[in-house]
């Protein structure tokens, strides 16, 4: 069985800074955003984490060969549509309710399967027995419960609301994109906070139809990584003086072949842990508002001070 730890949460709340410290134990190897490999790894050739476009880079191209004899016979179009079909938050619902009918459990099946072929190629080409997919869709979560031959870890990454809307307001270049000069999606508050809500929601009513999750808290995460990963120790099958590596205030990372994620998985491979609470001086007080008003429930649920 292959453990494939999968990091959930809404965008921006900080998976990518938490797939590379997972990555860089023993045993651990990151791989990135794999839901988004058909798109921008296989069709798009975007640039892995490594500085190499997907097509070139060695690791990708050893892992295809495993998975599928070479990327040239991968399913990708057919994956991208199996994913229109069923990797959207429309279908959790139907996808959390037991049983899962027939006709869309032959689409999942199908789409599970092919994520099982790529998992099992990267833990054989990585000789790492986690796999570190910081994919973060809800829906996904879900589908790996599906997912043939692993053993699945849903952690689930919250991160203060006021924080992940700042992010989304910053216009951000994107690396990977190897022609051109490309920008990340920015939102407006409203939007920021109702995605971070729907995300935050849809896996916790995933957890309620039965599929496992941890939460782990970004601010806590960058303050003590050793702390606050003790409760998924077991889980990732790590000991006490692994987890000890995470101490900061810089991790050293190493190199790391992610297929898709924020930008940060460009920046070395050494990590620096610190909180960053730009947003508490740099967001105006009427965004502030419009977030903490249309999150609040699950804010202070979190534990989040609301005025602060
Ligand atoms: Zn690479």
């Amino acid at each position: 069985m292959t453990r494939v730890a999968y990091i959930a949460g809404a965008g921006r709340s900080g998976s990518t800074l938490l797939a590379m410290l997972l990555g860089a134990l023993p045993g651990c190897v990151s791989i990135g955003e794999l839901r988004h490999m058909w798109r921008r790894g296989i069709q798009l050739n975007q640039r892995c984490g490594c500085g190499e476009p997907f097509w070139d880079c060695p690791f990708w191209s050893a892992v295809g060969d495993r998975a599928f004899a070479g990327w040239d016979n991968a399913p990708h179009e057919r994956m991208l549509d199996l994913q229109r079909q069923v990797d959207r938050y429309r279908q959790l619902p139907r996808l959390a309710t037991m049983p899962v009918a027939a006709g869309v459990r032959r689409t999942v099946d199908e789409y599970a399967g092919n994520m099982g072929r790529v998992y099992r190629a990267v833990e054989e080409v990585a000789q790492s027995s986690t796999v570190i997919d910081s994919s973060k869709s809800p829906t996904f979560a879900v589908i790996l419960q599906r997912v043939p031959g692993i053993d699945p870890v849903v952690l689930h990454l919250i991160r203060d609301s006021r924080a992940v809307a700042h992010s989304w307001s910053r216009r951000r270049s994107m690396p990977e994109v190897v022609e051109g000069q490309a920008y990340m999606a920015t939102y407006g508050p409203a939007r920021a906070a109702i995605d971070w809500a729907r995300s935050n929601v849809a896996i916790e009513a995933a957890h309620l139809a039965g599929i496992d999750s941890t939460r782990l808290r970004y601010e806590a995460l960058v303050r003590a990584a050793p702390q606050e990963l003790a409760r998924v120790r077991s889980a990732l099958g790590l000991t006490d003086a692994q987890t000890a590596l995470l101490a900061g205030p810089v991790v050293k990372v190493g190199l790391q072949h992610t297929v898709a994620g924020n930008p940060a998985r460009f920046s070395g491979d050494h990590v620096r842990l610190r909180p960053d609470e730009e947003w508490k001086s740099a967001m105006s007080a009427r965004d502030r508002r419009v977030v903490a008003g249309l999150t609040w429930p699950l804010l202070s649920a979190y534990g989040y001070r609301i005025g602060g």
